[in-house]
């Protein structure tokens, strides 16, 4: 049975992960390469949790008893007692097969490993661990306290058992599990990235301006959000390394990422995270950057 929970990065996933694993009432290990980021995630969390109570989803004991399930760590090696780790790091293939390859020493024999990979072949991750067949996708949808699905990927080894187990796991966290193959971007990213680097190329052609490109998309396809702010609020870095996973795992020059967000990249404005993107989110109101 699953008891304690790993998790991989603090960032806007990760703490995520932590969060509804926590309410959930199991034991999370949140870990990051520095304590500042552990503990900037879990305060996150505090205020996601606070926004819950205020809206009656969630009472003040449980949400202390939430958090004090919570252990930060700096340190891969605080893993080791965990049943299950998700990794959700940074969207860099490097990255991510250095950490599992850190990562796996200091796991139990029977502990399952998962990658929260938006894009990344899970069968290659999988081979970078000493467990292949207890190793598969796990792809939670941001934000993860607010969205119900999760992409289940099976990699070529992952045994039957570990499928059944995170997909409990996932039941066990209240979310809707579907089942993806292994290939670029699975099913979700696969169909939203494309569409969100043609709004990019939309505003890079001169064809609209960031506000009417969202108030299209809202207005005429009854879009809850632009695909503009959708993009800052994903993060440009990871809509980056999905397209280029397309681009190269299919080969198709139709999943070339527009320029126009290399160059917000390149510029270190990431969207939310970094307060600038297609939007300047310094001030009261978010403010179009084109
Ligand atoms: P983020 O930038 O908010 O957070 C990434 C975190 O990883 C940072 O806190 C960073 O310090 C940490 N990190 C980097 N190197 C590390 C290391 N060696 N060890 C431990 N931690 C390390 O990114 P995010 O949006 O949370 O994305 C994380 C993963 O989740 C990516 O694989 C991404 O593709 C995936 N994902 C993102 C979204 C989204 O909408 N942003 C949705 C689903 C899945």
């Amino acid at each position: 049975m699953v008891q304690t929970v790993g998790i991989i990065g603090a960032g806007q996933m990760g703490n995520g992960i932590a969060h509804v694993s926590s309410v959930a009432g199991l034991n999370v290990v949140l870990s990051d390469i520095s304590m500042d980021r552990c503990k900037a995630g879990l305060e996150v969390i505090k205020a996601n949790m606070m926004r819950k109570v205020g809206k009656g989803k969630l009472t003040p004991a449980d949400m202390e008893a939430a958090l004090g399930r919570i252990k930060l760590a700096d340190s891969l090696a605080a893993h080791n007692k965990c049943d299950l780790v998700i990794e959700a790091a940074t969207e860099n293939e490097q990255l991510k097969t250095s950490i599992f390859k850190e990562l796996c020493p200091h796991l139990k024999p029977s502990a399952m490993v998962a990658s929260n990979t938006s894009s990344i072949s899970i069968t290659r991750l999988a081979a970078s661990t000493d467990r292949p067949d207890k190793f598969m996708g796990v792809h939670f949808m941001n934000p993860v306290p607010v969205m119900k699905l999760v992409e289940l990927i099976r990699g070529i080894a992952t045994s039957d058992e570990t499928f059944e187990r995170f997909s409990q796991f996932a039941d066990s966290l209240k979310k809707e599990s579907i089942v993806s193959e292994d290939f670029p971007a699975f099913i979700v990213n696969r169909i939203l990235m494309p569409m969100i680097n043609e709004a990019i190329y939309t505003l890079y052609e001169g064809v609209g301006s960031v506000d009417g490109i969202d108030s299209a998309m809202q207005l005429g396809a009854n879009h809850p959000m632009g695909p503009l702010q959708l993009a800052d609020f994903i993060g440009l870095d990871t809509c980056l390394s999905i397209m280029q996973v397309l681009y190269e795992g299919l080969a198709d020059s139709k999943y070339r990422p527009c320029p126009l967000l290399v160059k917000y990249v390149e510029a270190g404005w990431l969207g939310r995270k970094t307060q600038r993107g297609f939007y300047d989110y310094r001030g009261e109101f978010p403010v179009p950057t084109r």
